[in-house]
């Protein structure tokens, strides 16, 4: 080839070659594609999630790392990385069922997936039905033939009921029901549901596992391999796959959470123990109290309770909307699994498309404050709630 021109030099930049050493972290491949010499291996590429990298919404390998990382962590065959939570759970729910299949939910649900199911059972004819998160007899009895999916919290929000997972997941084993458990609220650190008998784990990569409150994601974990290849090609259709750089800040994040959720797991202990002897408060709802109904399936499930919780104020609304605007150190602000605590009111904001009825299936009313415990000195946040309560 002639000496090529400056316009042609700018295009095409010298890619960097491996001499004799890696890179220690994982390097982000912000690529939107992949160049090949052999055009079968192109081919090959498209179809599966474990071929040749090919396109951005395909693979990547910044990508399939955090996926191997995750799929790790769970005890999983394979798992799909999403754009979003939302993203992994719509992968799942619309990718495994068709109008005329049959939905078992537990009754308290993240309210985006609530919102979900009901899209589901309102435009795409999917039956719906709701069950107890630890009554494995009353799935029993909702089971019928067209049953595809039970779906489960493994930590519930905002008021922390633990699912049942050994028992809920017999049930669908037994019957060959195909069980999908979010793990967001426990993290692979205090709960892998595949070892207690689930077939997918989903979660929002954007909370505890990501860990710093600057990034999206969401992942889907697969204990069955077949299960995995048939979810990875609808979400790379419907287009669920994530930014190489959210994935790579993610992965980032993961390094830290071992660490992170021993703290979130203390800090949430000393402020909901401090809060229950409150006066102003009428219940504080973290399993790890021995108050709380999910107390004994959460101590044979987990090793700590997780770092978010919820309260009632005996004022109700008023008295939580003042305790809300009279925190400092705490944000006013959504989400959870971050370094810093933050709080909100679940009826207006995370929640704010239930009816009243499905609320108070929820377990929320009108006084009641979610908190996200973060991971500052626990001193130092309880000195904060102990202002906003006087
Ligand atoms: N699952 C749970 C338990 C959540 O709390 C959330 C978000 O708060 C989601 C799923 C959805 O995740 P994302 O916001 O990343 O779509």
């Amino acid at each position: 080839m002639t000496e090529l021109r400056p316009e042609t030099r700018a295009v095409h930049l010298p890619r960097p070659v491996m001499n004799g050493s890696r890179p220690i972290s994982v390097p982000l491949y912000q690529t939107s594609g992949f160049v090949f010499d052999d055009p079968e291996v192109f081919a090959d590429g498209m179809g599966r999630p474990d071929g040749a990298f090919v396109y951005g919404r395909l693979s990547n390998p910044t990508v399939r790392s955090l996926e191997e990382a995750v799929a790790g962590l769970e005890g999983g065959v394979g798992a799909v990385a999403t754009a979003s939570g939302m993203g992994a759970i719509n992968s799942v729910l619309l990718g495994l069922l068709q109008p005329g299949d049959h939905l078992i939910a537990q009754e308290a649900l993240y309210g985006g997936t609530a919102a979900m199911i009901n899209e589901l059972a309102r435009r795409f004819g999917v039956a719906v039905s709701h069950v107890p998160e630890d009554d494995p007899e009353a799935l029993r009895a909702a089971v019928r033939p067209e049953t595809k999916l039970v779906y489960l919290e493994t930590i519930a929000n905002p008021v922390c009921q633990v699912a049942d997972l050994p028992a809920m997941c017999a049930v669908a084993r037994e019957l060959g029901v195909t069980s999908v458990v979010d793990n967001t609220f426990a993290s692979p650190i205090l709960c892998r549901p595949i070892e207690h008998g689930a077939d997918i784990v989903v979660h929002s990569t954007t909370k505890y596992l990501s860990g710093h409150t600057d990034v999206l994601g969401g992942i889907a974990v697969f204990a069955d391999d077949a299960m995995y290849r048939k979810v990875w090609h609808f979400a790379v259709e419907l287009g669920a796959t994530p930014d190489p750089f959210a994935a790579w800040l993610t992965l980032r994040g993961m390094q830290t959470l071992p660490l992170r959720m021993e703290r979130h797991c203390a800090n949430a202990r000393l402020l909901a123990t401090r809060l229950a002897e409150h006066p102003a408060v009428a219940a504080v709802h973290w399993p790890g109290l021995p108050s709380h109904p999910s107390y004994t399936v959460a101590g044979k499930l987990l090793p700590d309770f997780g770092g978010v919780f919820s309260f009632d104020l005996k004022g109700g609304r008023p008295a939580g909307e003042h305790f809300m605007s009279s925190v400092r150190l705490a944000l006013l602000a959504p989400s959870l699994g971050g370094v810093e605590t933050l709080i909100l009111h679940p009826a207006t904001t995370s929640h704010r498309s239930l009816s009243p009825a499905e609320l108070a299936r929820h377990g929320i009313n009108e006084g009641t404050v979610r908190v996200a415990v973060g991971i500052e000195h626990p001193e130092d946040l309880w000195s904060d709630f102990a202002q906003a309560l006087s």
